[in-house]
């Protein structure tokens, strides 16, 4: 059944599209900015002249105490982001938010501005409504020197200041995220200036999410000196977010992912990881054009998992083969309806256009149990706790049908290889083997070109396929082993409680020898087999694959590197025999330890 409850209705992921203001990816937890507001919770009060006299002390001394820590603010800016080998447009930047915290700190000691403040509290009224109206009088003045920019972030600086001034005449928690916790955090705000953006703690502070979008705001200067990346123009994002969500910005995109899915979390983390991969003391550079052949000249094939447009361009500098999985639910994932055919059509052909010559297998759309569209209606047979995923082969045919017609224009004149992931009965091949030969045909009486050569494959991850591989062949061009999925469903426990995943290996004999009764099979049958779940891009793990024979591995961008180093450590024969031997004879439930000595034994040090 569907579960419509508020709960799982406010954990749903969603995303929104705004203004980038700042580059990068940040990922954390939500706390949404609370500027103490104009509204003073106090009434006004009315003082005699010794209470004005007292309250005038206490103005003087949350000014003075006020502009102390901006002082300080300032200073740490200058020592934390301003060092000397800095590249001139940084250099520029830094300078540039220097002068607007340097400006801010000259409104915070303008004479007029104090004035005024005493003024109001000797005519006898509280401090904090003296900062009330004298920031009222203020905005108002500046309002009526027009809508420049420049006037209304002096406005903002007067507010920022104003509510800051106020938090210390109230004793309020002025540095709400210094103390507690170290997670990193995604500050969210309807309204921050730029010396309340400086009281999070920097270490934590990841990204900017902020419902104005000028370019040219002085927090947003602010946060490009602090290399933070800032997305703007979030309209409508505080109705959406609740503190302490998990928060993604894409400051590249000008995207602000919430309660953002694993598999888009994952596929940043590559993006970025990617770039700081040294494998076995080797670089990238260094290890993407040397092939991955083992010792004793077994050559294995490095493949990529991807699933962002992105990802395709690191096959090259990986030093992949080609990219052995992409995740197409993943852009679908990441837009807030479901993209039409025009829409796929074009995002395949970018991502055919920067593949290149290179190999690419599009998995069709990999929907339900854990990975939801949000704007996709969840079928009855779909549940968070059943762990049962089926493929939209059957349940969903028109989803199907519009992303092969999308795939087949995309690849109109080139191959084009399409895998299906969870098939659990032989005939889900054929059914969609159908669907496909009838999408072909509807482009060529469209006069249409179609590809040069289609391949269909599907993916073994539904344990029940292991069961009937001999009749799944006479299907398939090719198959792909999918052992996140495949793991979870042999030993029954949920991918999404690693401290239950924890209690089984996935190097135990047990699913060791499945895994060598699937590799004998496909060999026997001469059906090309591949690993594509996390396991492949594992070292220990890919060890173990290697010797059970499976000579194809699709992973992760970061983990290619270290996986070439490995196999070029390796003697195939040698890791052979010891896989032969351990899984027939071991009666332990993992051979990671006895792994991690062979592997430590034969001079491969990676673990
Ligand atoms: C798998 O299950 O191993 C796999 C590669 O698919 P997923 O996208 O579900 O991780
Ligand atoms: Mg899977």
């Amino acid at each position: 059944m569907a579960d419509h409850s508020f709960e799982s209705w406010m954990a749903i992921p969603c995303q929104i599209d705004g203004i980038s203001l700042n580059t990068g990816v940040g990922w954390g937890r939500a706390v949404l900015h609370q500027s103490a507001g104009m509204k003073t919770t106090l009434d006004r009060v009315d003082f005699g002249v010794d209470d004005a006299k007292s309250e005038l002390i206490r103005l003087d001394h949350a000014l003075a105490h006020m502009v102390d820590e901006i002082q300080i603010l300032i200073s740490q800016q200058s020592v934390s982001t301003l060092p000397k080998s800095q590249a001139d447009a940084q250099q520029k930047l830094q300078t540039e938010s220097r002068d607007i915290l340097d400006a801010y700190l000259l409104l915070a000691n303008d004479p007029g501005w104090k004035r005024q403040l005493r003024e109001k509290v000797q005519a006898g009224v509280s401090a904090v409504e003296a900062v009330d109206q004298t920031f009222q009088f203020i905005q108002k003045k500046l309002k009526e020197k027009g809508e420049h920019s420049i006037w209304q972030a002096r406005v903002s600086d007067f507010q920022d200041l104003s509510s800051r001034l106020k938090r210390y005449l109230t004793d309020s928690d002025v540095r709400p995220v210094r103390k507690r916790g170290d997670s990193p955090i995604i500050v969210i705000a309807d309204r921050i200036g730029p010396a309340e953006l400086l009281d999070y703690d920097r270490t934590r502070l990841v990204g900017l999410v902020l419902v104005e979008h000028s370019q040219t705001s002085h927090v947003a200067i602010v946060a490009r000196s602090l290399k933070i990346p800032v997305v703007g123009g979030m309209q409508g994002i505080l109705r959406e977010v609740n503190p302490g969500d998990s928060i993604l910005v894409d400051g590249n995109e000008g995207r602000v992912y919430i309660r953002p899915l694993k598999e888009i979390i994952r596929h940043f983390d590559t993006k970025s990881s990617v770039k700081k991969t040294r494998p076995l003391g080797l670089s990238r550079e260094v290890t993407a054009p040397l092939s991955a052949q083992t010792l004793d000249g077994v050559p294995v094939s490095l493949l990529l998992n991807a699933g962002l447009v992105e990802d395709v361009d690191h096959i090259e500098a990986a030093g992949a083969e080609g990219v052995g999985l992409y995740r197409t639910e993943i852009p679908f994932m990441m837009r807030s309806k479901l993209p039409n055919v025009a829409e796929q059509t074009k995002l395949y052909r970018e991502i055919l256009k920067r593949t290149g010559n290179y190999p690419i297998v599009f998995r069709t759309l990999d929907v339900s149990g854990d990975k939801v569209l949000p704007y996709l209606a969840r079928l009855k047979s779909e549940s968070l706790t059943v762990a049962r995923r089926t493929t939209q082969t059957l349940d969903r045919p028109i989803l199907l049908r519009y992303q092969l017609r999308a795939l087949i224009r995309a690849s109109a004149d080139c191959e084009l290889s399409i895998m299906l992931p969870m098939i659990a009965e032989a005939n889900e091949i054929q059914a969609a083997r159908s669907l496909l030969d009838e999408e072909i045909k509807r482009e060529r009486v469209r006069g249409k070109p179609v590809p040069t050569k289609i391949r269909l494959g599907a993916m073994i991850e539904v344990p029940s396929l292991v069961f009937q591989l001999p009749r799944v062949f006479p299907h398939v061009d090719f198959l792909s082993l999918g052992s996140n999925d495949l793991f979870r469903f042999f030993y029954a426990i949920d991918r999404e409680y690693p401290e239950l995943s924890d209690q089984y290996d996935v190097l135990s004999p047990t699913f060791l020898n499945l895994l060598k009764s699937i590799q004998n099979q496909c060999q026997l049958a001469q059906i090309p087999l591949s690993v594509c779940g996390e396991m492949a891009g594992r070292p220990l793990e890919a060890l173990a694959l290697i010797g059970l024979g499976y000579r194809t591995l699709s992973m992760s961008a970061s983990a290619l590197p270290v996986l070439k180093g490995i196999i070029r450590n390796l003697t195939y024969q040698e890791i052979s025999d010891y896989m032969s031997a351990t899984c027939a004879s071991s009666s332990q439930s993992s051979i990671r330890q006895s792994l991690r000595y062979f592997a430590k034994d034969h001079g491969i040090h990676s673990f």
